[in-house]
């Protein structure tokens, strides 16, 4: 049975309408399982996108004003509205990006989750009184919408992105222009049917789909724009990072991750074995907060090699339909080559392949890699595959240390039962994250998400988007 939906052309939804690319221009977005075309998506030019950041300023003094019950109502519809449309977001995570239905779930799961939490952020937009040394002086703060938030999400994680971002972004009353991934805009542009659906008035959010390297600039770079908040590449995030400093536009980056995970010789490893699997190869490891580095403390080396490679070996590669199913396609050619260039370089310096190392059309097998060396480019740079390295370690302390050999900084664990080195982990792990004795992959809506160094600047969260998407103002009254 052909299970693929009809071939759709996607639209910029600019001001409340759908429209097409001011020269009609078009792109074409393939399935990564195949290579066949999934989309044809309006390529957006920067007058789009200029468009668009009108849109959203001209709606931005209406909407600043909608009630916390309006904006708290409209995202409890969209979450309602996701719940109804369940079925065509899945065969979008599915054949857009290539989510095996176990990934699809989880991102719908989560998705739905921000959308709901982000309804409770509306009620919390609230500042402080201060005692004032001025005689019969009131002094406060009150936090205010920013105006024009950019959002701008990378296609591996794209509902979990959408839902949080931009919900959280029109939760605390900014207006928002969103710039979706190349590889994934039918997300995107299903999030902004729904929006529209459940009430938002037009030109509250704004979606322009189109090349990101080629219209990025226009967007994060307006004047209009008030704040952006990118998801995505060290690289891409730097860029950005310059442009917003040029211009003082506050932003949150949450880039890339080279996250370890330390097992010392005391850990559990019934529970570490599947939490290493959850890890890395969840998505086929395209994943920002996936561990690409285990430190295993000796007594525990081989057994946990050995165990570790039966279960990657087993990880199910089938059809992505099948709730068994792990492995996805990687996203695209370029990408394909990064993870199969990573590998070739490490065997070619003296790694040792494990298992895996081949591949099934364009799904690469979970791949264990050991004896990694420093001269390897899997050592230190982000694979964005099921590729991970595995090196012994003496001690906790060398674990430590080894794990803090990176310029990233984003998620983290350890598996002990150490109670004290655990905690010390923790507090001295130079990244964003840390989960003891859990996976590195772990995010809910009201936790501060976001790392350090490469791994980006700022945190996502309800608390953190509240504090970050809403501008602090002082305020006084001379009684
Ligand atoms: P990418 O950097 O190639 O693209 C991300 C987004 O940036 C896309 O929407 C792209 O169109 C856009 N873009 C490209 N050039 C731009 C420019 N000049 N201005 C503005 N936007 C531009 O990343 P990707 O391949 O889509 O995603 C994978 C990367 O994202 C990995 O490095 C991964 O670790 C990271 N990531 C991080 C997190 C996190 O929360 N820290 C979450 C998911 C993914």
């Amino acid at each position: 049975m052909d299970t693929k939906a009809e071939i759709r052309t996607l639209q910029h939804f600019i001001g409340g309408e759908w429209v097409d690319a001011e020269d009609g221009g078009l792109f074409d977005v393939v399935n990564p399982l195949d290579d066949s075309l999934y989309a044809r998506a309006a390529k957006g030019t920067g007058n789009d996108v200029r468009r668009a950041v009108a849109a959203a300023k001209s709606a931005f003094p209406e909407y600043r004003e909608t009630l916390p019950k309006d904006r708290e109502r409209w995202l409890l519809r969209v979450a309602e509205i996701m719940e109804e449309r369940k079925a065509e977001l899945f065969d979008c995570l599915i054949d857009e990006i290539g989510s095996p239905i176990q990934k699809a779930m989880f991102e719908y799961e989560k998705g739905l989750t921000m959308v709901r939490a982000a309804a409770g952020m509306c009620r919390k937009v609230r500042g402080e009184t201060y005692p004032s040394d001025a005689p019969g002086k009131f002094s406060m703060s009150i936090r205010e919408p920013r105006g024009v938030v950019a959002v701008i999400t990378p296609f591996n994680v794209p509902l979990i992105k959408t839902a949080r971002l931009v919900a959280n972004a029109l939760a605390v009353g900014n207006t928002v222009v969103h710039l979706p991934s190349e590889m994934a805009p039918h997300l995107t542009v299903l999030f902004a049917e729904i929006v529209a659906e459940a009430g938002f008035p037009a030109g509250a959010y704004n979606v322009v789909t189109g090349i990101g390297h080629e219209i990025g600039d226009d967007l994060t770079g307006h004047k209009d724009v008030d704040f952006v908040t990118f998801t995505g590449s060290s690289v891409v995030g730097q860029h950005i990072a310059e442009i917003c400093a040029r211009n003082k536009t506050p932003n949150t980056l949450e880039l890339g991750g080279k996250s370890p995970t330390v097992i010392l010789a005391d850990a559990d490893l019934d529970k570490a074995v599947p939490m290493a699997a959850r890890s890395i190869f969840m998505f086929a490891g395209q994943a920002c907060i996936g561990s690409s580095r285990f430190y295993v403390e000796r007594p525990l080396y081989d057994e946990f090699v050995k165990r570790f490679a039966m279960v990657a070996s087993k990880v199910g590669m089938g059809d992505l339909r099948d709730p068994e199913t792990v492995i996805a396609p990687i996203i695209s050619e370029r990408q394909r080559k990064r993870v199969r260039d990573h590998i070739a370089d490490a065997v070619a310096k003296g790694a040792t392949v494990v298992t895996g190392g081949e591949w099934i059309g364009n799904r690469c097998q979970p791949t264990l890699l050991t004896d990694v060396t420093e001269e390897m480019t899997v050592c230190k740079t982000e694979t964005f595959g099921p590729v991970t390295s595995i090196y012994p370690i003496d001690s906790y302390e060398e674990g430590l240390e080894k794990a803090n050999d990176t310029e990233y900084g984003l998620s983290s664990a350890i598996f002990t039962k150490d109670i004290n080195r655990a905690f010390h982990f923790a507090r001295n792990i130079g990244a964003g994250m840390c989960h003891i004795n859990g996976a590195t992959i772990h995010d809910e809506a009201h936790v501060p998400f976001g790392g350090n160094g490469e791994s980006g600047v700022g945190r996502e969260g309800t608390d953190a988007d509240l504090e970050a998407m809403t501008e602090l103002k002082w305020v006084t009254v001379q009684l």
